[in-house]
C-alpha cells in the first residue's frame, strides 16, 4: 500500500490485490445475503451483508485513500449518504449551512430534519464573518458544498474549519463536484468529506451512490455504527462499478476541465452571453481562492443568457449537450436549474442567489474540444 503515491496509482491498485480463490484480477461483485459460518461462534468476519460485504469493502478503502483518509463507508444514494451523517447529531443541535446548496440537501435539513428538532441557519458561505455571526453556543456542525450548484461559489474550507475547531463544532464538506482529484478537503482541517458518487466518482450516468469518508477515528466508528443500524447501504453492484470507474477519474478529470476551461472562455467572449461563472476564469469572483485550495477548476459551468426564451431557444438547438439533470458523466449535460434542479427554492431566494430564468449550468464531459464548443457556438448563434 505505501507503494500506491500518486492518485491514479491509488485509485487502480488499493484494496484491489487480485482475489484469493481464482486470481481474478477486478474485484468480485459477492452477491449474497449471508455467509456460512464454520461451527457457532466461529466465521470468516462476515456474517449478514447490510454489515459486511468484500465489494463494498473494496470501494470503501479504495476511495477513503483517494480522500487521504483511512476509513470509507458506502450508501445507496448521495442523499442516504448526507442523512446518515446528519444522524451524528441529536434533537436541538444547531447547523450552520450554505444557502447555496444542491436543492436535495436543502429539502432534507428544511423539510425533513426540522421536523426532528434540528436547527439550521443558512448563510453565504463565502463571507467569513456572516459564518462566525451564524455560530451559537449549541452549533454542532458547519455544513458545506464548494464549489455550489450552480452559483459556483467558492467557500475557503480552512478558515471554516478555524472556526468549527474554536466552537468545537464538526466540518463537514460536500466534495461532490470537485472530487478528491482536484480538491482534498480533509487536508484543509475538514472532519468529514462526503459524495454523491453518482456524479463524477461513477461518471458514466449509470448508477445512484453516495460515500462518507473520515481520517477521525471516533467519527469512523459512529458512521460505522450508523450505516449498519439505519441500513442505507447500497448492493455490492454500485461498489463494483465505482471501483471500475475511478480507475479513469485522473484521465476524466483532466479533460473534463480543459473542455470546461475552453467553453468558459468561448462563452465570456461571446456577445449573447451575459455572464460567466467558472472558478478557472480570473473574472470569478472567488478565483484566486480556488486557485488556493483546488489543483484544477472542474468541469462545470454555469451561464447566464438573459431570459427563460433565450434559455429554451438555446436547449432546443443544442445537439452534443443533452438536456438532463445530473452531472460529472462522460456525456456534456445542459441543466435549466429553474425549471429542474432548482425549482423547490422559493423565487425570492433564487432570485437573490442569480438562478434566474436565464441561468443555464453545463457538466461539459470528455467528447472531442472541438464538437463541444461547434455545438455551443451554433446554439449561441441562434439567440
Ligand atoms: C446529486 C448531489 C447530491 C445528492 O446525491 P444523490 O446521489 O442524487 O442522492 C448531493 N450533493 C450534491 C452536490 C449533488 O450534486
Amino acid at each position: 500500500m505505501t507503494m500506491y503515491k500518486g492518485f491514479a496509482t491509488k485509485a487502480i491498485h488499493v484494496a484491489q490485490e487480485p482475489e484469493s480463490v481464482t486470481g481474478s484480477v477486478t474485484t468480485p461483485i459477492f452477491q449474497t445475503s449471508t455467509y456460512a459460518q464454520e461451527e457457532i461462534g466461529k466465521h470468516k468476519g462476515f456474517e449478514y451483508a447490510r454489515t459486511q460485504n468484500p465489494t463494498r469493502f473494496a470501494w470503501e478503502k479504495n476511495v477513503a485513500s483517494l480522500e487521504g483518509a483511512r476509513w470509507g463507508y458506502a450508501f445507496g444514494s448521495g442523499m442516504a449518504a448526507i442523512d446518515t451523517v446528519m444522524r451524528l447529531l441529536s434533537s436541538g443541535a444547531h447547523v450552520v449551512c450554505s444557502e447555496d446548496m444542491y436543492g436535495g440537501t436543502f429539502r432534507l435539513f428544511d423539510k425533513v430534519l426540522s421536523r426532528y428538532g434540528y436547527l439550521f441557519s443558512a448563510v453565504d458561505m463565502s463571507d467569513i464573518e456572516a459564518v462566525k455571526a451564524a455560530i451559537r453556543p449549541e452549533t454542532a456542525m458547519i455544513y458545506t458544498e464548494t464549489p455550489t450548484n450552480p452559483m459556483m461559489r467558492i467557500t475557503d474550507i480552512a478558515a471554516m474549519a478555524a472556526i468549527a475547531k474554536e466552537s468545537k463544532a464538526l466540518l463537514v464538506v460536500d466534495n461532490t463536484f470537485a472530487t478528491p482529484y482536484l480538491q482534498k478537503p480533509l487536508s484543509l482541517g475538514a472532519d468529514i468529506v462526503l459524495h454523491s458518487a453518482t456524479k463524477y466518482l461513477g461518471g458514466h450516468s449509470d448508477l445512484v451512490s453516495g460515500v462518507v469518508i473520515t481520517d477521525r477515528e471516533d467519527i469512523a466508528q459512529q458512521i460505522g455504527f450508523l450505516q449498519n443500524a439505519v441500513g442505507a447501504v447500497p448492493g455490492p453492484f454500485e461498489p463494483w462499478l465505482l471501483l471500475r470507474s475511478v480507475k479513469t477519474l485522473a484521465l476524466r478529470m483532466e479533460k473534463h476541465q480543459q473542455n470546461a476551461q475552453a467553453i468558459a472562455q468561448l462563452c465570456e467572449q461571446h456577445p449573447k452571453v451575459h455572464r460567466v461563472w467558472y472558478p478557472g476564469l480570473a473574472s470569478h469572483p472567488h478565483h484566486d481562492l480556488a486557485a488556493k485550495q483546488m489543483s484544477g477548476f472542474g468541469g462545470m459551468i454555469s451561464i447566464e443568457v438573459g431570459s427563460y426564451q433565450q434559455a429554451q431557444t438555446f436547449a432546443r438547438a443544442i445537439k452534443v449537450f443533452t438536456l438532463a439533470e445530473s452531472l460529472g458523466g462522460v456525456e456534456s449535460l445542459l441543466c435549466h436549474p429553474v425549471s429542474m434542479t432548482h425549482g423547490s427554492i422559493p423565487k425570492e431566494k433564487r432570485d437573490r442567489l442569480g438562478i434566474t430564468d436565464g441561468l443555464l449550468r453545463l457538466s461539459c464531459g470528455i467528447e472531442d474540444s472541438e464538437d463541444l464548443i461547434a455545438d455551443i457556438n451554433q446554439a449561441l448563434s441562434l439567440l
